[in-house]
Formats: structure tokens, sequence, C-alpha cells
């Protein structure tokens, strides 16, 4: 068995199996999420015994960081390796007030979005929780985390380098809903890696059923790609709308907010030139955004080999910025981050080895 792949309540069920006192998993967790110590043979305030257990038991294989490659913003991309032959990309994205990891949930995607890079790779699997908190864990060690902790401290971790996470990366998180769930926890409990929960920030292409459930069980910040003010657009650009169309994913994005006290939710929006860009889209977009909390992020297009988009000219990006705030609607353009060297929002393609196709409503349904 994984230690990766098991959140507190899982660990404790483990010791509970062993006839361990529950306090255990707080002693494994420090050594593994606050110290950066894997090996059971280190964990010094466990007795000989049950680091012998755990030994027999246990492992705590890791994705391996097999490419770093560093942009010249200061992003950093790593490509780590997975079971299977396969590999994912995750990004950081240092920023003078915070660093922002970008993880990713499957190898490859099943949901071929027609502007997104992942999508045109194909599904391999989703990853198990090992493997996405695994993709923190080290991007930690590479970053010198660990050797700022002071050994054992029952405090909070100190001196964070990722300060937020967004699971934004490669896949559709709510399509691996539970590992994705269990990797959440492991990055906002205190003995794991302590962050906010609202630093924290899911983003599905719209799995509605998904959007429900997270709401019961979650209390990350949520984003939505939206993309297409209309039906018929967003059918096109994210075929996953004909099973779950707008008006029914802005309800399930109402009651997200609701059962987080009137939270907003964050709606991402490509600016795709002569597609999305039009005054008429910005307006109608801002009619749909006043019925809610909610705040727009533009982002411009980023391209990649094989792209049939092209990004919106900037005077065009800005006029439509500025269409939504003075509709009082929070916008911001996304800057474009480490774009040189292909890990910006979209350009993410790892090495997908594709054994499923594309989406279908029956396998939306299901994983939900
Ligand atoms: N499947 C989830 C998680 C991926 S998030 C989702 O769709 O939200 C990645 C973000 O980058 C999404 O908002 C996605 O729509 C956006 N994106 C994808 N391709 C892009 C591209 N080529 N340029 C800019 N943004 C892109």
């Amino acid at each position: 068995m994984n230690l990766f792949d098991l959140n507190q309540s899982a660990m404790r069920d483990y010791f509970a199996g062993m006839a361990e006192p529950p306090f255990r998993a707080g002693q494994v967790m420090r050594w593994v999420y606050h110290q950066g110590i894997t090996g059971v043979g280190e964990m010094t305030n466990l007795s000989k015994q049950l680091r012998a257990r755990l030994a027999a038991q246990t492992h705590s294989h890791l994705p391996k960081i097999i490419a770093e490659q560093l942009s010249q913003d200061g992003t950093r991309k790593w490509l780590m390796q997975i079971e299977g032959g396969g590999a994912v990309e995750s990004v950081f994205i240092p920023e003078a007030e915070r660093g922002t990891l970008c993880i990713s949930s499957q190898a490859g995607c099943a949901l071929n979005c027609a502007f997104c890079s992942t999508g045109k790779q194909g599904y391999n699997r989703n990853l198990s929780v090992a493997e996405i908190i695994g993709q923190l864990w080290q991007a930690n060690k590479t970053l010198g985390y660990f050797d700022k902790q002071t050994p054992d401290k029952k405090t909070r971790p100190q001196a964070r380098i990722i300060s937020n996470v967004v699971m934004m990366g490669m896949g559709e998180p709510l399509l691996n809903f539970d590992n994705v769930i269990a990797a959440m926890d492991l990055m906002s409990d205190d003995l794991g890696f302590g962050l906010a929960n609202k630093r924290i920030t899911l983003s599905t292409a719209g799995v509605v059923p998904g959007i429900y459930k997270l709401a019961r069980q979650s209390n990350v910040s949520l984003a939505i790609s939206l993309h297409a003010v209309s039906d018929a657009l967003r059918d096109v650009l994210l075929p996953i709308n004909q099973a779950y169309p707008i008006a029914e994913l802005l309800k399930a994005c109402r009651y997200y907010s609701d059962m987080h006290k009137g939270a907003s939710v964050t709606f991402e929006y490509i600016m795709l030139h002569n597609v999305n860009d039009t005054e008429h889209d910005a307006r109608a977009l801002a009619r749909l955004m006043r019925t809610l909390p909610a705040k727009v992020n533009l982002i411009p297009f980023n391209d990649f080999p094989g792209g049939e988009f092209a990004c919106s000219p900037r005077q065009k990006i800005d006029k439509f910025r500025d269409i939504l705030l003075k509709s009082d609607i929070i916008t911001i353009t996304r800057k474009t981050r480490g774009d040189d060297i292909n890990a910006a929002c979209g350009q993410l393609v790892g090495k997908v080895i594709p054994r499923a196709g594309r989406y279908n409503k029956q396998q939306v349904m299901r994983s939900c």
C-alpha cells in the first residue's frame, strides 16, 4: 500500500486495523508532509516493531521528475513519470505575493475541448491520490521547502513556497472525483500541507453532477471553464456542454456558492480571435455573470502546434474586460506565464498513451 494514497482518515483507519492509536496517523503524516521523509526507518518516534511492520506493508512511490524546464519569467515546468510509462506535467508559477502550483488530475483528458492541447492527446487514466499529491510533494522538495521545516514541530508548516494550488493541469478533476478529493484533503490538512481551502482551486469544464457533489464535500474555490455565452458555440468548443448546457451549469454554480456562504465562482473565458470575443459576447457574459456571485478571468489563448485558433488582439481583450468592469463584474486578464516552455494554460501535454478515445455522456455519468 502506498502511504501517499492515504488521507488522514484513511491513515487512521489503517492504523486502527493494526490496533494502533489514531495519533500514529499524525506522526507519520508529519514526517512525510512536514519533514519530507518517506523512509519509515527514519521515523524515529515510532517503535522499532511498528517501523518494521510499516516497512513490510507499505511503500511511498511518487511520480518521478524526469525533466524540468525553466521559463524566462521564472515559471518552472516538470514532467513527472507515472506508472505504466506515461508522464504528466506540473507547473510552478512564482509571483511576488504568492507561489502557485498547477497540478494534473488525469493522464490526458477525454473531454476533447477544441482549443486545448491536452485534449488532443487523448485519455489514458485517472491519477491516483499518490500521483496527485505527489506532484505537490515533489515540487516542494525540489523548491527546498522541506529543508526549511523545524523537526517535529506540532505547528503549521513554515515558510511556504507554494501558497496556492490550482487543479488546472492535465485532465478533468471532477471525472477523478474521489482521488482528487482525497488529495485536496492532504493539501489542506494541517498534518499535510496546511493550505487554506480558498487557496486551492478546482477548475472544471462543467461536469455538473460533480459540481453538486463537490459542493457537499469540499470547501475549495471553484473555477469554471466557460469560454462561450451561447450553447451553440459552447457545444462546439467544449463538447461536454451537449450534456450539461450553460443554464444547468450556472444553476450548479449558484448551488456551490450558496453552500459556501455566497463565495464567488471564478469563470474562465479564453479569448479566441473572431470566435467569442465580440462586444456582444462581452455584454451577454456580463448579463450571465450578474445572476450569481462571480468573477471573470480572461485568458489570452495560448497557441500550440496543430491548434486551429488565434488569440484575440490585446485591444479587443481590453475592450472586452472594460465592458465587464462597467457592468460591475470583477474581471482580470490572466497574465500568460511560461509560454516559452509550453507551460501556459492549455499547453500541457505530458506523455499520454491514449487508451480510451473521447468523452461520452455515459462515461461522465458513471464517473460522478
Ligand atoms: N479540465 C479542467 C481543468 C483544466 S484547467 C477545466 O477545463 O477547467 C485549464 C484551463 O486552461 C481551463 O480554463 C482551460 O479551458 C484553459 N485552456 C485550455 N486550453 C487553453 C489554451 N490553448 N489557451 C489558454 N487557455 C486554455
